[in-house]
């Protein structure tokens, strides 16, 4: 069953071992996408799952009319995911929203209607976020330094429940880069950004799929991906450092004509040396993260594999 009609709605989202999600998530979604009474369709970008994700999914779109599904070739993470339905939605909105149930999805005509006020991305802040702290003291620390740094403003960046025009969607179809951060590309193409706040759930089941690694992965896409600011800072640190090193072997020289040689406060002198040793072992990781990110352009490797479609029409 296919909804033949151009659809004015497209909700997008990404998938990986949610088995005993899709089907609470699907109960309450579609009611509301389909409540809103124009052509809609909801794609699922399975992410590699190992559980039965997939095959619910299939039951899914085949009783329920607009249910589409891309099955990944393995696990290329949630933004490609998000990408890959992008590039193959069709409606003038498009959505999206985690399958988690941390979204609402009962809010999702609140976001439409700001849509069609005119704002061409719809973000959303999280209200009493049912999250464990140290996630919540991370979040605020990326919010912070990501919108000084990028010169975006932008509340809360990891929250995905958004709204995106058909314009911001086409230029961010137009990007190629391997590595990215939805919301914050999106964002460098918002003409008329809005936020509006949303209420928080704790994961309905299972566990995040974010590992405190995967996490500080993401948050160095993000920072490094959009902003050449962590390299500027580090090299005006270097000439900061330079100054005072200067001023402080004029010192030593002057006190070697005044008091005689010091050769007491060796150790300090370890200690001075081995935070500098600190800081040059993180530069040559930073521009490392910079080169690695070429590297990984440069190669032009598809970003992710589609292995089959379901749902949508033959082109
Ligand atoms: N997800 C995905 N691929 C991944 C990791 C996550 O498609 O490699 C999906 C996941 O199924 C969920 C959404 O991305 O729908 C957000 O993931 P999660 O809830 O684990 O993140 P958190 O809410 O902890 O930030
Ligand atoms: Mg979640």
């Amino acid at each position: 069953m296919q909804t033949e009609e151009q659809p004015y709605l497209s909700v997008v989202v990404p998938v990986y071992n949610e088995e005993k999600n899709i089907g609470p998530l699907l109960d309450r979604l579609y009611p509301v996408v389909a409540g809103i009474g124009r052509p809609f369709e909801i794609i699922f970008t399975d992410d590699g799952s190992r559980d039965a994700s997939l095959r619910i999914l299939r039951e899914k779109a085949r009783d329920l009319a607009g249910v589409k599904i891309i099955e990944f070739n393995g696990n290329f993470g949630q933004h490609m995911a998000i990408l890959a339905a992008f590039e193959l939605s069709k409606g003038e909105i498009v959505i999206t929203l985690d399958a988690d149930l941390q979204n609402p999805p009962e809010e999702i005509p609140r976001l439409i209607r700001e849509v069609e006020k005119g704002h061409d991305v719809v973000g959303t802040v999280r209200e009493k976020r049912r999250d464990p702290f140290f996630r919540r003291l991370a979040s605020r620390a990326v919010n912070i330094t990501t919108n000084r740094m990028t010169g975006m403003e932008m509340s809360d960046y990891g929250c995905m429940l958004r709204a995106y025009h058909r314009n911001v969607v086409d230029n961010i179809n137009r990007c190629r880069e391997t590595t990215t951060f939805i919301p914050a590309l999106a964002q460098t193409f918002a003409a008329d950004p809005a936020e509006i706040r949303v209420s928080h759930s704790e994961r309905a089941e299972g566990e995040s799929k974010y590992s405190l690694y995967r996490l500080i992965r993401l948050n160095f896409d993000l920072m490094t991906g959009f902003s050449v600011v962590p390299l500027q800072l580090f090299a005006l640190f270097g000439v900061v450092t330079a100054v005072f090193s200067l001023g402080f072997a004029l010192f030593l020289l002057v006190r070697r004509f005044v008091v005689g040689a010091e050769v007491e406060g060796v150790f300090t002198l370890f200690a001075i040396l081995f935070f500098f040793l600190g800081i040059v072992i993180f530069g040559i990781g930073l521009v490392g993260e910079y080169v690695g990110r070429i590297y990984q352009e440069v190669r032009r490797r598809p970003r992710y594999v589609v292995r089959r479609l379901y749902g949508f029409e033959e082109e």
